[in-house]
Formats: structure tokens, sequence, C-alpha cells
């Protein structure tokens, strides 16, 4: 069986407004409690092992957080030897690490090739300086721009971008534009971007964004202007061969984040660190039965003194298949009926009948050989989700 590995690190330099990730601010963190959670994340990999039945392999590895890029490579590195030492990671497996602009110099970049990460994900958000800092971002518009080249300087060839859509009005900083967006697209693409991620902004509660919107101080943008630039950002990747294959995520044919797949296909991943979650099969004997989805504690401190624990469930084989569906649907192919039924044991079409039959009267969903959202059922994902949960 292969897995994908998530590696957390939850180290920012300040927070972003709108942001509720599982991250601190660096200045609240010394330098030994660094040290002390990259012990714990060799420690948290230990007690993991066991969930691997021999011969079973790594094939993709994504380091995410906070910001990975803000730590000394040498952490990052040790930490993947170990991680090599006890498991095959399959030789084209993508390992990626996500940076933020402003925490990376040339000399980080060359130290993350040579420890065998081969994909970089940079968060540039936007490149209008005025929204960046609306948004609490660290770095500017140039700063974006001089990271991409300096990834490509030290040989990265598979960067992808994150991209932030729909950004509100915050005070008296107007919300993005139709045409800022469209700049922020074809910026990324011209520096070469071979995959784009483009998130519509949430307002998450707790966040201070959420509380500039509870005191009037923030306003969405218009929902239809929203939509528009959604459909843009498709239009415009298409210019630079990019194509669409998930409901936020644009690439070429061979940049498609392999890690992410695995959670849009179910199939099986470890998490390291903090708040972290795994999903494996429950028996090591039988990977056609019930898995386990856990998640290691939310508290930094109880993780730095080896207390892993956190939620656990069990997932039936039956929710399970509705889980295929759902985030099958994320894809713009769709729930592939044959892995479905290789899994399974029944094709989707005949277990969710009458459920695709009611999306696909509202006009939701299309059937080929796979079912599919159709251009309406990317505006209303929701609802298609909805069924399936
Ligand atoms: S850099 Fe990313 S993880 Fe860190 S605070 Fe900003 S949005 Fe959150």
């Amino acid at each position: 069986m292969n897995y994908g590995l998530y590696i957390h690190i939850p180290f920012c330099v300040k927070k972003c407004i709108y942001c509720d990730f599982l991250s601190f601010n660096s200045c609240d963190i010394h330098e030994k409690d660094k040290y002390k959670y990259f012990h714990a994340l060799e420690e948290d990999w230990y007690t993991k092992l066991n969930i691997f039945n021999p011969g079973d392999h790594i094939d993709s590895i994504y380091i995410g957080g906070g910001t990975p890029s803000l730590v000394d490579p040498f952490y990052i590195d040790t930490l993947l030897r170990v991680i090599k030492s006890d498991i095959y990671v399959t030789k084209n497996a993508e390992i990626t690490i996500e940076v933020n602009p402003g925490t990376v110099d040339i000399d980080k970049l060359e130290k993350y090739v040579s420890s065998g990460i081969n994909r970089i994900s940079i968060g540039v958000q936007s490149t209008q300086d005025r929204l960046l800092r609306s948004l609490g971002r660290i770095h500017n518009a140039s700063d974006c721009e001089e990271t991409f080249k300096m990834a490509k300087e030290a040989g990265f060839r598979n960067i992808s971008c994150d991209l932030i859509l729909g950004i509100p009005q915050i005070k008296n900083e107007p919300g993005q534009t139709f045409e800022e967006l469209c700049e922020d697209v074809e910026n990324v693409l011209k520096w070469g971007a071979r995959h784009i991620s483009v998130y519509s902004i949430i307002i998450e509660e707790g966040t201070p964004l959420c509380e500039l919107f509870e005191r009037n101080k923030a306003f969405e943008i218009d929902d239809d202007l929203e939509r528009k630039m959604y459909r843009a950002v498709s239009s415009l990747a298409k210019e630079y061969y990019l194509s669409q294959y998930e409901i936020s995520n644009y690439a070429r044919s061979d940049t498609k984040s392999a890690h992410n797949m695995k959670y849009w296909k179910c199939l099986p991943y470890i998490g390291l660190g903090l708040g972290a979650a795994s999903y494996y099969p429950a028996d090591k004997k039988k990977p056609q039965g019930d898995y386990i989805r856990s998640s290691n504690t939310r508290i930094i401190t109880d993780y730095n003194e080896f207390y892993f624990k956190g939620e656990s469930e069990i997932i039936s084989v039956e929710e399970q298949m509705n889980e295929y569906m759902m985030l099958g649907f994320r894809k713009i192919s769709g729930p592939d009926g044959r892995v479905f039924k290789k899994r399974f044991g029944c094709y989707y079409h005949d277990k969710f009948k009458d459920k695709l039959e009611m999306l696909a009267s509202k006009g939701l969903i299309t059937f080929n050989e796979n079912a599919r959202l159709t251009k309406k059922g990317l505006d209303f994902a929701n609802e298609v989700f909805r069924e399936f949960v």
C-alpha cells in the first residue's frame, strides 16, 4: 500500500488576519521550543510506524503549516532522513514544502533541493501590495516574484502558487477588483507557475477579520463578482496550458498535486505534527475494511512532551463510500467508477442511483463514464457534497 505523509510546522512570523490554521506567532516561540517540536515530530513518527505493513511505501510528502520555511532547513532535512531510514520513499515521490515570501533565501531553497524536496508551494495570495497589507501578510508583491525567481534558480521546476479570490473590503481599503484578481493569476502564470491554487476567502470565526465583519468594518465583495472572478481563473489558466482539475486547483497534466489527490481519492495518509490527521486501515490485514481517522493533539505543550493523542474515529465501509463520492466530486473528472468498484465491490451508479439522478435532474451533475459537476454544479458544489455527508 502507498501512503502519503503530511508534516505540520505550526510557526509563522505573525498571524494573518483571516487565518484560523493551527499556527503561532513566532515571537511567542523560543528556538528551544522549535527544537523540542522537531524532536517530538521524530517521536510521533516512531509511534506511527506500526501502522505500516512490511512492503508499504510512501509516495508523497507534504510539509505544510504554518510557515515551514521559517525554521532552519537542517530540522527538515534531519526529519526526512529519519523517515527515509525507516520506510521506502519511492524514487519519484512528490515532496512538497510550503514557503512564504519573505522567509526564504537562495541558500535555504538550495538546501531543500539537497534534501530531496522537489515541489514548492508559494503562499503568494495576491500580487497587489494594498491587498497584502490589508490581509496582514508579512510580504509585498516584489517579495513574491523574488521568491519565485529564487526557487527557479535553486532548481525547482514544479512550483505552485496560492492565491486568494474575493478579498473583502477591510476598513477603508476597497475589496479586490476583477482586474486585480486577473492580474494576480496572470502574474504567477507569467513567472512560470506550473500549478495554482485559488481559494475563495472564508471568514472564519474567531479571526480578527471575522471581528471586523462583526463591527461593520469589513464587507464581502458582491456574490456575482466573486463568481465572475472564479470563472475567469479557469480561462486565464487555460491560456498558460493549465486546466482546472479540482474546484480550486489548476495544473498541467503532469503537475497535479499528487499529495492532495490522495485526499480527494480517499487514499491512506499519515499526519505528523500538531493537530495533524491520519487516515488508514483499522486492521492492517484488511485494507478493504474499516478505516481509522485520527488526529494529534492541538496543544503544543502536550505535543512537545510526546502526548500526541487527539481524537479518533472508525470510518465504516459505508461511510468510506460516501466520503469517496463527496471528495471525488471535488475533482473535475468526478469520482472514479472503476476504482470505486475495485475498492467497494459495486458501482456507485447503482449504489447511489437515486441521489445521482436527483442531482442530475437539478443540473448539478452530469454522467458520462463517471459522474461529475456541471458548470452550475461548480457554483453549488456544497449542495452536491451535502448528499454524501
Ligand atoms: S502565513 Fe499562512 S498559516 Fe501563517 S498566519 Fe498567515 S495564513 Fe496562517
